[in-house]
């Protein structure tokens, strides 16, 4: 008897069918794209509400809430175990978590933990000791002035270099400082109210006029900065020169005190991605007086920092998230917490997350899927006409060289070394934070190591990054509500398929197409390849131009047409593995749907989601990727497979890419 019902349960397990059921709208009928939104997420739309400390909800924020759950669990029980400082994983973890949760030391501290600092800042006197100061800063973790990384040089991705690029901004777009509309206007007069708040709060003299020239600062070196559109072009963002050369472009940074401050050596040559910038940011420091750029330094410090400061701090300066995002509340400061640890010891927190929640299995039947989708990508490429002969065998070389982390690291991070202190939660997130930095620092001049993962394990994303010419499938996504090792393949691949597919083909296109399969920034389409998928893609270009977002506002196609050709791609791609992978078979009815139906409302699924007005607003013209309902109606309009799924006549002339 026993035995008889354990086999029903597993037999049941075994056939769930991964989509949310109870989520769809069974009145809609489909006659359309727009329809099958409706018909998968229907009842999904009237029963979820945003989360008052969120800026939207949908597939992702619930994995992500799915994984905080387990997070807890691992934090709160590192944490009970009082282990003594140190750098295992569990150590760190837990110190640093009983840190976070520890209110009543943080409230007793107040603000001091940042009297260093702005000391420090204080004694900025010229060009020369700011521009250092700004190195020691970026150390610390802090982006001021412009972004300095450590990554692989673009014409020669064996090695790695210092890379200067535009960045040091408070508000997430460019466009929020330069443009006047009455939303611009309104988030900078927010930006100015919330830096006088963290100024009057840590004391510093003259707050309002002191928010006043950080924000003149941060526009004036916004009006150099290049637009999201213009930042999808990777030639237009790297100019590998000489030290010498960048010297000759801006005359007025002490690049010498820069590289001492920041602990490396002179390099023989850096990549420079945006010169217009940095030439205006050299042209700033003899325009703009030292004092104030020691207000701007002043107002990246209290924003960057204040999250771990007693309340008064974390309340004014979430208050600026909340203005841009709309959300009216803060996350828990358990979830906080979490979200610092993550970020400072993923590699630690990471290891702890995918014992409990990834099993060899659930990797095994993830790298499954990731093949099946490659070798579908494989043929596509091998039939495609607007590749040119040549072209196509290089695609396929580069798709052979193509890397896939599925999971989590095959080495992660040793923490060895990093030696936490019994002073304030902020030292010990700035310590950590440098200890990475040193890290970083130490491969400059070293071979690529390209078994290191840019994300953590925990992640609920997925990349394609055309510089290790790689996918990138961490174990957070790997979750129920997009990947179930339990659950039919329609729904996998209708869900985690669509989405390893869109990454893959990131590879092939407009972008893809100017990095060799060894990630050096070298283009290898003919220019009739080039105006092949130029043609192909402007037909997707004004397709999406007509759309328009919840919010009523008008898409871009010309910013989104990148992510569009990749949604359109990705969910044949995935649709193209599914039925090898039946190899004929039809799967049965389940709930009343088909294979094919479960694979197309799985993908709708994957972007039912509610955003605040708020955000949309800045997201419209900053995201490259179109709004949720978009991308499933965008990408289901050019499936043929999605017709006749839904006995619906197929339209003719559909653009398809891949
Ligand atoms: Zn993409």
């Amino acid at each position: 008897m026993t035995s008889a019902l354990l086999l029903v349960i597993a037999v049941g397990a075994t056939q769930s069918h991964g989509i949310d059921i109870s989520g769809m709208d069974r009145s809609v009928v489909v006659k359309s794209p727009a329809d099958l939104y409706n018909f998968a997420n229907g009842s999904w739309f009237d029963r979820t509400a945003i989360p008052p400390a969120k800026a939207n909800v949908g597939t992702f924020e619930e994995i992500q809430e799915h994984n905080f759950a387990i997070l807890r669990t691992i934090v709160e029980e590192a944490a009970s175990r009082k282990l003594r400082l140190g750098s295992s994983p569990i150590a760190l973890v837990g110190a640093l978590y009983r840190m976070a949760m520890d209110v009543k030391s943080i409230e007793a501290r107040g603000g001091k933990p940042l009297a260093p600092e702005l000391a420090r800042i204080d004694a900025v006197s010229d060009r020369s000791s700011l521009v250092r100061e700004i190195a020691h800063l970026d150390s610390l973790g802090v982006p001021v002035g412009f972004a300095v990384r450590v990554r692989p040089d673009p014409f020669n991705a064996t090695r790695m270099l210092l890379t200067l690029s535009q960045g040091g901004f408070i508000l997430p777009d460019r466009q929020l400082y330069v443009d006047n509309d009455d939303r611009s206007k309104a988030l900078r007069g927010q930006y100015w109210t919330t830096m006088a708040k963290l100024m009057s709060l840590a004391k510093v003299s003259d707050p309002a006029a002191q928010a006043d020239a950080s924000l003149r600062v941060e526009r004036i070196l916004a009006k150099a900065a290049n637009s999201q559109t213009v930042l999808q072009n990777a030639q237009a963002n790297n100019h590998v020169m000489t030290l010498a050369e960048l010297g000759v472009l801006t005359p007025s940074v002490d690049w010498s005190g820069f590289l001492t401050e920041l602990g490396a050596e002179k390099p023989d040559s850096v990549n420079l991605c945006q010169p217009r910038f940095l030439q205006a940011f050299s042209q700033a420091l003899t325009t703009i007086p030292i004092v104030q750029w020691r207000s701007y330094l002043i107002a990246s410090v209290l924003y960057a920092w204040s999250p771990y400061l007693s309340n008064d701090f974390v309340k004014s300066q979430r208050s600026l998230t909340n203005d841009i995002t709309g959300a009216t509340e803060m996350e828990p400061r358990w979830k906080r917490a979490i979200d610092t640890i993550d970020s400072v010891a993923g590699d630690a927190l990471g290891q702890l997350y995918v014992e409990k929640a990834f099993s060899p299995e659930a990797r095994d039947q993830a790298l499954r899927l990731v093949e099946n989708i490659k070798s579908a990508l494989r043929n596509r490429i091998q039939e495609l006409d607007w590749l040119a002969p040549q072209t196509s065998r290089w695609a396929i070389s580069k798709l052979w060289a193509m890397t896939f982390k599925v999971g989590y690291p095959s080495v992660w991070q040793d923490y060895s070394g990093m030696q936490l202190k019994r002073d304030s939660y902020l030292a010990n997130v700035v310590r950590i934070q440098n200890f990475d930095w040193k890290r970083q620092l130490a491969k400059l001049g070293k071979p690529v190591d390209r078994s290191e993962w840019e994300v953590t394990a925990s992640t609920v994303g997925a990349i394609y990054n055309p510089v290790w010419n790689e996918i990138v499938v961490p174990a957070g996504i790997l979750q129920p509500g997009l990947f179930n090792a339990e659950a039919d393949s329609a729904s996998n691949y209708g869900a985690i398929g669509a989405i390893v597919g869109h990454e893959m083909t990131h590879g092939f296109d407009d972008l893809g197409s100017q990095y060799d399969a060894f990630g050096n920034l070298k283009n290898w389409w003919t220019p009739e390849d080039k105006e092949h998928f130029l043609d192909a893609s402007s037909h997707i270009r004004v397709q999406y131009d007509a759309y328009r977002s919840p919010e009523d506002l008008p898409v871009s196609g010309a910013l989104t047409m990148r992510e569009d050709v990749a949604d359109i791609g990705g969910l044949n791609l995935a649709y193209l593995a599914f039925h090898k992978l039946l190899g004929g078979a039809s799967p049965p009815i389940r709930d009343g749907l088909t294979g094919d139906q479960r694979f197309f409302v799985a993908y709708a699924q994957i972007y039912r989601s509610h955003y605040r007005p708020d955000i949309a607003s800045v997201m419209i013209h900053s995201n490259p990727h179109a709004p949720d309902p978009v991308r499933v109606q965008g990408a289901l309009t050019d499936q043929p497979a999605f017709y006749k799924a839904f006995g619906l006549a197929v339209p003719k002339n559909l653009p398809q890419i891949w």
